[in-house]
């Protein structure tokens, strides 16, 4: 049977339905249970979260994939009780958004003892909860290139996917001839990687997608909503119309050539920012409320968008092994 492994458990592929690929619940920087400024109580990141993971459900959303991982303010205890609360399945990951958050304790870790971290998350669980990880994150740092440490976060993860059968998510999609290297070394199949962040602001111009695609690569379009139409829109934000014929583009509906068998997208928002702001005005509910309506406005059919938010997901999400 195929299997994904949620927080409250292991769920056949089948029943994720409509996905959210890469979300957070709250993300912040090591250290931000300390800061002063954004420092909010439990209850108010309760009172926030929950009544937008109610929306997402009632709106046809059924499986949160939380992309924030170890050091970020992941909380398996917290996104159980999340679950349980409002119908969503949360799935956690294990892994690093990078080498750049994760703490100096993790500077000089070999790939062994980062592969035996993941797998013990994946394989056992995190932490005493019992809740194990269904993804390994993993991320370029700030900068463009792979620093040491991300490499040896990468080797890890593709030993840990091919030891649990769990899927790599990557935060950005530069430097990825590295990153393709890494994973081919190790004979992890490109089929089992999500390549994220190839739409955002920053770095869409530096991305090469379509050539990740072509090696056999999956590709994330997970920072929908991020618009520079936004109030107050962040660094990374982007054009809304720009994005959208992005990704028209690379589904192949206004190109000859495409690879919506590849394709995911997501809005890569948080429920409850830690220690930082936030970016206002931008939840998970974007992709039911803008999203999926510019998409039909441009014509996609409804076979094409369960493509791309019930079947593309439910493939990768399952454990291969
Ligand atoms: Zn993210």
């Amino acid at each position: 049977m195929s299997r994904v492994n949620t927080v409250l458990g292991p769920i056949p592929a089948e029943e994720l339905g409509f996905v959210a690929i890469h979300e957070h619940i709250g993300y912040g920087m090591p250290g931000s249970e300390l800061d002063s400024t954004w420092w909010k109580t439990p209850q108010e990141r309760y009172d926030e979260t929950v009544p937008k993971l109610r929306e997402f459900r009632e709106l046809g959303g059924q499986t949160f994939v939380d992309a924030t991982g170890i050091c970020n303010g992941r909380d398996v205890d917290y996104y159980r009780s999340l679950s349980a609360k409002t119908g969503v399945h949360i799935v956690a990951c294990t892994g690093f958004v990078g080498g750049d958050t994760a703490l100096p304790f993790f500077a000089t870790a070999s790939v062994e003892y980062l592969a035996q971290q993941f797998e013990h998350e994946i394989a056992v669980g995190i932490g005493g909860a019992g809740a194990k990880a269904g993804v390994i994150k993993v991320g370029v740092s700030r900068g463009g290139r792979m620093t040491d440490l991300d490499k040896r976060i990468y080797r890890a993860a593709a030993r840990a996917a091919l030891a649990t059968g769990a899927p790599v998510l990557t935060h950005l999609a530069i430097d990825a001839e590295n990153a393709i290297a890494i994973f081919e070394e190790e004979g992890l199949p490109l089929d089992r990687v999500l390549f994220g962040h190839v739409d955002d602001g920053v770095n869409f111009d530096k991305t090469r997608d379509t050539w990740i695609a072509e090696q056999g690569g999956r590709i994330g379009f997970d920072t929908f909503g991020y618009e520079t139409e936004l109030l107050d829109p962040p660094f990374w934000a982007r054009p809304r119309q720009d994005r959208l014929d992005h990704f028209l583009r690379f589904i192949g509906h206004t190109a000859e050539r495409g690879f919506l068998d590849q394709a995911l997208a997501s809005a890569d928002a948080n429920c409850s920012p830690l220690g930082w702001p936030g970016v206002k005005g931008h939840t998970v509910n974007y992709l039911f409320h803008q999203l999926l309506p510019d998409l039909r406005a441009a014509g996609v059919d409804e076979a094409t968008i369960e493509r791309i938010f019930v079947t593309n997901p439910a493939e990768f999400l399952t454990l291969s092994v």
